[in-house]
């Protein structure tokens, strides 16, 4: 295989690859031959430090090993089963799942990723409720299927025939605020006032669930303010309403903790999960439910499958993955990595260069946010962006840059070492950017 180069890979790709969110006549995709750990390589033998984590999944880095042998054992044995068989994997699966979830979530129901986990949980809310309205924030992403690109927020919300019943709220967001607010405490209230007016022009019995993620991600990684999350828990409890907390993004790890809901006091009805589950060795996602929704569909039917749900290769990788974790402590480096010298680093980073408006985040999961002007906040445009990306990769930092941001959200086994020298070729490029600024 020695005679493989980036070039072949690239034109094998540009001639016959679709790509996704793509204008497909100019792309140009950067080869990725293997990886380990926090690093990539091309065919060329070029290095990058992976600080994007692919699209923020792979949490337990590239290539760890005890996976890989557990989805090799898992392939000898049975390489795939039918969902309406009991398998052990898949069953030590939902078992470690629910171990890490807080108390009172009973069972697992299996998905292919996280889209189509977010469409079963809001078919549940629908089931459970008899109430047929989704509410959803602006600034969220949901996936990419009928009802969740509907109930997604950013303007990839399509409108098409599988979704219905979907209504949009804004959510908090201090630095960019809806609500002219000029601290946190304002933004809060304000935001829950917002959706209190939402839910009683949409009719509150109308409403089955308000889906949120934990820390809206591609948005923008948006920490929602003390007591957001428990104030709109408080509003659907008074509705009937029941909640889903989305954290494809921002769980197993991400934040420092297992779930990103262990920031709140507030607990949802149903938890979305995918990506860092089993980091999308193989893909797979799900639905976390509720003891109390678990008890209605003892006796009600659940109108839903796929044939792949709890396939034994992605189970085997969600055991093997969840035990390494542990054993390895990842979310403990998370925490300690990622509120520490990373978030110290960024700030340090957001102090030093007039490109950076704000830096904010939790774990390994922070968005630099760029702007050509501190005073307006004005968004750096996109032609500057592409220059920062193609200047960070250049030096071998693969980010994740999305509209005016760099997404700072390195695998969370990331060591301090890998930081610094993260932060080096942020540093550097920043200051560049920061120099063409002035
Ligand atoms: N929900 C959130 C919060 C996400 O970030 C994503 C993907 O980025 C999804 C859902 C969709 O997941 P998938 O692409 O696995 O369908």
């Amino acid at each position: 295989m020695t005679d493989i180069s980036n070039d072949i890979v690239q034109q094998l790709d540009r001639q016959h690859v679709f790509h996704s969110w793509s204008t497909q006549g100019s792309l140009s995709p950067m080869v990725i031959a293997g990886g380990k750990g926090c690093r990539l390589w091309d065919y060329a033998g070029k290095e990058y430090l992976d600080f994007s984590s692919q699209l923020v999944n792979t949490n337990i880095g590239h290539q760890h090993s005890k996976v890989i042998a557990a989805i090799q054992a898992q392939a000898e044995q049975l390489t795939t089963v039918a969902p309406a068989h009991a398998n052990l994997a898949r069953g030590e699966a939902a078992k470690r799942i629910l171990a890490r979830a807080p108390a009172g979530f009973g069972k697992v129901f299996f998905t292919n990723a996280g889209a189509d986990a977010n469409e079963n949980a809001m078919r549940m809310a629908r089931a459970v409720t008899g109430r047929d309205k989704i509410l959803s924030a602006y600034r969220s992403y949901h996936g990419n299927t009928g009802a969740a690109i509907v109930a997604t927020g950013d303007p990839r919300r399509v409108p098409n025939e599988f979704a219905r019943g979907h209504a949009h709220f804004f959510n908090p967001f201090l630095y960019r605020s809806d609500f002219w607010a000029g601290n946190e405490e304002e933004e809060c209230q304000r935001a829950l006032q917002h959706l209190k007016r939402v839910i009683e022009c949409e009719g509150p019995s109308a409403i089955a669930a308000i889906l949120l993620e934990s820390i809206p991600g591609t948005a923008g990684v948006l920490i929602p303010p003390k007591g957001y999350m428990e104030g709109v828990r408080k509003l659907a409890d008074q509705h009937g309403i029941l909640v889903i907390f989305d954290e494809v993004m921002a769980g197993f790890g991400r934040t420092g903790k297992w779930f990103a809901l262990e920031h709140f006091a507030a607990k949802p009805d149903l938890i979305v999960f995918a990506k860092g589950v089993n980091s999308g060795y193989v893909p797979a996602g799900g639905v976390i439910i509720s003891d109390e929704i678990c008890r209605y569909f003892d006796d009600h039917m659940f109108f839903g499958g796929l044939t792949y749900s709890g396939h034994p290769l992605a189970m085997a990788s969600i055991v093997a993955t969840l035990d390494a974790m542990s054993e390895e402590g990842v979310v403990e480096n998370a925490d300690r990595v990622g509120n520490g010298p990373l978030a110290t680093g960024l700030q340090q980073l957001a102090q030093q260069h007039a490109v950076v408006g704000e830096t904010r985040g939790l774990g390994v999961f922070h968005a630099l946010e760029l702007v050509s002007d501190r005073a307006t906040r004005a968004p750096l445009p996109a032609a500057e962006m592409g220059k920062i990306k193609s200047a960070l990769i250049a030096k071998g930092l693969l980010p994740f840059v999305v509209e005016n941001r760099i997404h700072v959200v390195p695998p969370c086994i990331v060591s301090e070492a890998e930081v610094a020298e993260g932060l080096a070729i942020l540093d550097t490029v920043l200051g560049e950017a920061s120099a063409r600024l002035a």
